[in-house]
């Protein structure tokens, strides 16, 4: 069985910086899942490399941003 992304400690940790915060790009105070959680954001995107920060995200821009790294992925291997 493989490892969960995130522990329950780091989960929780991205939902408290989400409450406090907001989502880091549009400031929402709720993050728009069915759960309840926000969604967690890695930096820079995991498919890049190493991941140094996991920042809180709504559900609305972590599709949005999804949608850049797939479009930026798809630039870098496929049509270069
Ligand atoms: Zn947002």
């Amino acid at each position: 069985m493989s490892r969960p992304l995130l522990t329950v400690d780091e989960m929780e940790r991205v939902n408290s910086a989400g409450r406090e915060r907001g989502c880091h790009r549009c400031g929402a105070g709720e993050p728009g899942t069915a759960s309840g959680n926000f969604v967690p954001e890695y930096h820079p995107p995991r498919i890049f490399g190493t991941t140094s920060v996991v920042i809180p995200s709504c559900l609305s821009c972590s599709r949005i941003a999804g949608a850049h790294v797939t479009i930026s992925v798809h630039r870098r291997f496929k049509c270069a």
